[in-house]
């Protein structure tokens, strides 16, 4: 089962877009249970006040459950409020909760507004490998905006991952996205890299969706994975069980493009 490279030191990826329903959360999860499942140690941080990714880790999350929101605002540790998800020995959920939709304005006010996800992680990462159970990717699904939750994210994380739903509009919105890491990689993490680019959602019967993968290939040839996660209807129903797609139906077109896109983005390795 193990037969994807594990990374020498963790690999943080931000899920990014802020386009709302393009594909983030799913594929957040979806890659995160694919690697736990060859046998990585996997945490996903849920940075979206929607909770979703909590909900599809099958993990708890009501309004009193400790939070990402508890560590943003620095009242608890990370390893306080990490949760095991019930689906695969190594996966970890942070969870959010609604608290986190007053936390865009509660960081205004707050020293170090932006790096305080970055601090947090730096020191778990860094007690977990002393414990000799090292973190081998983290995953930051991030809300729909560039608000300060997202530039916590990008602040965190070494490397960018974008999923770009296969439609009409795929590119529009995405300069805007690429400057703002831009100006993160300007003056705040130099380190950031925009490391893989997903297309989702897509479907082969219509030129468009043709159309779009060529066009995003051209624009950046090195980023985009060959994998293309196809639209699957057992991938929209997998997170109302509490399950990634890889438990729910594991032999599905939406599972085996999720675990390829996985392996690719193992053997690629991460950035330099
Ligand atoms: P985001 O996090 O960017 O808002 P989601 O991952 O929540 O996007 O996806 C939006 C909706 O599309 C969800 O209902 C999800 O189940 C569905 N969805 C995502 N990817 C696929 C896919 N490949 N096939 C079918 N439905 C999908
Ligand atoms: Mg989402």
């Amino acid at each position: 089962q193990s037969d994807l490279p594990l990374p020498a030191s963790p690999r943080v990826l931000t899920v990014s877009n802020q386009k709302g329903g393009v594909g983030k959360t799913t594929t957040t999860v979806n890659l995160a249970a694919a690697l736990a499942r060859s046998g990585a140690r996997v945490v996903v941080i849920d940075l979206d006040p929607q909770g979703n990714a909590s909900t599809a880790l099958g993990v708890e999350h009501r309004a009193e459950t400790p939070s990402v929101y508890d560590v943003i605002v620095g009242e608890a540790l990370l390893d306080d409020v990490v949760q095991k998800s019930p689906e695969f020995e190594h996966l970890y959920c942070v969870p959010a909760t609604i608290h986190l939709a007053g936390a865009e304005i509660e960081l205004v006010s707050l020293v170090a507004r932006e790096q305080r996800l970055r601090t947090a992680l730096d020191s778990y990462l860094a007690e977990q490998a002393e414990l000799g159970e090292p973190v081998h990717y983290v995953f930051i699904d991030c809300p729909p905006s560039l608000g300060l939750l997202t530039i916590n994210a990008f602040v965190a994380a070494r490397e960018v991952l974008i999923p770009i739903q296969c439609e009409y509009y795929a590119l529009e919105g995405l300069s805007q996205l690429l400057n703002s890491i831009k100006l993160i990689e300007r003056h705040l993490n130099p380190d950031l890299r925009v490391s893989t680019i997903l297309m989702t959602m897509y479907d082969g019967r219509t030129n468009l969706a043709q159309q779009v993968v060529a066009e995003v290939r051209e624009h950046f040839p090195a980023e985009t994975l060959s994998t293309l996660i196809p639209r699957n209807v057992r991938i929209s129903e997998a997170p109302s069980f509490g399950q990634s797609v890889i438990s729910y139906d594991q032999s599905s077109a939406g599972s085996l493009s999720y675990l390829e896109a996985a392996a690719e983005i193992a053997k690629r390795g991460a950035p330099d």
